[in-house]
């Protein structure tokens, strides 16, 4: 019994928030979590700089609707899907995902939600629980599942550290410097034969 947990940002779809930055043409928006490793005080920047460009929900929605999956991010999940049951754990919210799941093929999401005003402005958000990634892969592991987990970012450490493998795909220079103990992946190729070879080993620890 075996569960794949996977970051979404970075890792099946482009960083929402660099989408909009570059189609807004507002650089600021392009901090993410490979700058700003604390959440809360990206967050709170992103919502004062939305505030201060008279930017609402809807704008960002309308760029998260044009954008799609990175190239064979859903070939790649479907395929871990027909081994594994695939969880995808994000720090984005359920009001940006829709779009982007929808081509995944609604894949299981947890994720955050938004706090937004009568006006349609985003005021605040809610985190569903702290450290979220960490907890639900500790949750798995209560409930018998071995647990694989991949993602690229400083948000995806307490979750990769939790799982019983870890791994990080196409993450920057910085956080592979930080983190040695996770193999870098460079393909979706290359990360699933990272899957199946923990796949193999966990099993034989659970048969042995
Ligand atoms: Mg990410």
């Amino acid at each position: 019994m075996q569960v794949v947990c996977l970051d979404l940002e970075g890792v099946l779809v482009p960083e929402i928030w660099i989408e909009f930055s570059k189609r807004t043409g507002i650089p600021e928006f392009s901090r993410t979590t490979r700058d700003e490793p604390d959440y809360d005080k990206l967050m709170r920047f992103r919502i004062d700089l939305l505030a201060q460009h008279g930017l609402k929900l809807a704008d960002i929605q309308a760029v998260i609707a044009s954008m799609s999956p990175m190239e064979g991010a859903k070939a790649f999940l479907d395929g871990l899907r027909e081994k594994f049951q695939v969880i995808i754990l994000s720090d984005t919210f359920y009001e940006f995902a829709d779009p982007l799941m929808k081509q995944l093929g609604r894949p299981t999401l947890f994720c955050h939600k938004l706090v937004i005003d009568d006006a349609g402005f985003v005021r605040d958000y809610k985190l569903r629980q702290p450290d979220q990634k960490r907890h639900a892969v500790n949750a798995l592991k209560s409930l018998n599942f071995q647990v694989m987990a991949a993602g690229d970012s400083y948000n995806d450490t307490g979750m990769l550290s939790a799982a019983d493998a870890g791994f990080f795909i196409h993450p920057p220079a910085s956080i592979v410097e930080k983190f040695p103990q996770f193999p870098v992946n460079h393909s979706y190729a290359e990360l699933r034969a990272h899957f199946d070879a923990a796949s193999a080993r966990l099993l034989a620890t659970v048969k042995g």
